[in-house]
């Protein structure tokens, strides 16, 4: 098993941008991705969010590039398609980080950039292009952009792709890519629709890859819950936690309704937040980000379909304010802390009808998930106990347990 940067096939000036990063040792995602995807197979990689995928393709379509470099200016090489525009613009931040001590282009082709600009990009010579799939597909269509150099077509966050119903736009890109000599696939997970939402000869042969973090890049984050009466209550235990405890949260909400309902309650407490949700315009959405980057909030409030694929830096913590509706949800969300070595802590506030997936999570991370208690905040009902089912783990027609009869102390 691979431990260093310099173990992998990379040339120096790959290795110093590497340093100068301050990545110690790859992930367990780049340490097997990478020489794999050098080796000339197609990937098909999952491995949990934060967990460093994006060097796992970058580094060797950087390298690919340098060991193969043109002999011509001309149109792009690599094509990295992501789901959403923020996505993309990160991803192309990281590599031209990456690619800083070489004379790689890095270009990106979203939505809610003015066609001129682009126009002016398309001109010039590029070697990798980060692209959104329906802003893409526009320009094809509109013949801005040709597809017949690529040689690398990567697919970020695959899973998320195909949730947002990207599946035929790749795979129509895919054909339009059809001389590539290599395809990579990464994915959070590969559960769900997985890669069957995309046509079968997507990939081929490609190397299996399912990375499980390493020990030390997994148990950097603290877990545990808190009892809450009612909303009130949930409220006021929310309050304490983010003006007291965190640093820097995300707090998560299952809906904009509520999110909304939120926002007016910590305006009225004067608690700075910033917030994003699912069509958002983008510069809003931007400005949101943005403010809680540059530490001008500490609190972000986000929906599910907002956050997924947005890298954050720096959460000490990721809060449960509504649970999430599956445990592979939650994962998604509490990887948004203890992100790169940090330490992070992740806390749900549950209600008693919120016991049930608290419950379903711990057995689903394999973690036991403890409850603690704030002072003068303790819940005052009696915490819902669920029978556990065994084995059977499948729905019954008798899926609603019963609570016991809930004692006011
Ligand atoms: P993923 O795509 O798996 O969610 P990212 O590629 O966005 O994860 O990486 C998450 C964070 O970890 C980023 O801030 C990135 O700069 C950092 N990172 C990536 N690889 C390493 C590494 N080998 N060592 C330390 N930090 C890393
Ligand atoms: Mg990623």
């Amino acid at each position: 098993m691979i431990k260093n940067f310099a173990e992998l096939d990379l040339d120096p000036n790959l290795l110093s941008a590497i340093e100068e990063m301050g990545f110690k040792r790859p992930t367990q995602v780049q340490a097997q991705a990478i020489p794999q995807a050098l080796d000339g197979r197609d990937i098909l990689a999952s491995a949990p969010t934060g967990t460093g995928k994006t060097a796992a393709f970058v580094l060797p379509a950087l390298q690919y590039l340098q060991d193969f470099p043109r002999r011509k200016p001309g149109p792009a090489r690599v094509l990295i398609l992501t789901p959403t525009r923020e996505l993309a613009m990160q991803v192309a931040d990281q590599a031209r980080a990456l690619a800083k001590n070489t004379k790689l282009n890095i270009f990106t082709i979203t939505g809610g950039v003015q066609y001129q600009e682009h126009a002016d990009i398309l001109a010039t010579t590029q070697d990798i292009v980060v692209a959104t799939p329906g802003r893409l597909m526009e320009y094809i269509k509109a013949e801005r952009f040709d597809c017949r150099a690529i040689e690398w077509l990567v697919l970020d966050e695959a899973d998320r792709m195909l949730d947002m119903g990207f599946g035929p736009t790749v795979d129509h890109l895919s054909q339009e890519c059809r001389w590539r000599k290599q395809t990579l696939l990464f994915s959070a997970t590969l559960e769900g629709k997985g890669v069957e939402g995309f046509t079968a000869d997507l990939l081929k042969d490609p190397a299996d890859i399912d990375a499980e973090p390493s020990r030390s890049e997994r148990k950097k984050i603290t877990q545990w819950y808190h009892r809450a009466d009612n909303a009130e209550h949930k409220l006021a235990l929310l309050k304490k936690i983010i003006t007291e405890q965190a640093e820097r949260s995300i707090v998560f909400l299952k809906t904009r309704e509520r999110l909304a309902d939120l926002r007016t309650e910590l305006e009225k407490a004067q608690i700075p937040c910033a917030w994003i949700q699912g069509e958002m315009p983008q510069d809003r959405r931007n400005n949101a980000i943005a403010r809680f980057r540059d530490g001008t909030v500490n609190v972000l409030l986000a929906t599910d379909v907002a956050a997924r694929g947005i890298d954050l830096p720096d959460v000490s913590h990721v809060i449960n304010y509504d649970m999430p509706r599956s445990a592979d949800v939650y994962l998604h969300r509490i990887g948004r802390t203890a992100r790169a070595g940090k330490k992070g802590n992740a806390i749900s506030i549950v209600e008693a009808h919120d016991q049930q997936m608290m419950d379903r999570v711990a057995r689903y991370v394999k973690e036991d998930i403890k409850e603690r208690f704030i002072k003068e905040m303790r819940p005052t009902h009696k915490k819902p106990v669920f029978k556990k089912k065994k084995k059977d783990d499948k729905k019954k027609s008798t899926t609603k347990a019963k609570k016991k009869p809930s004692k006011k102390k």
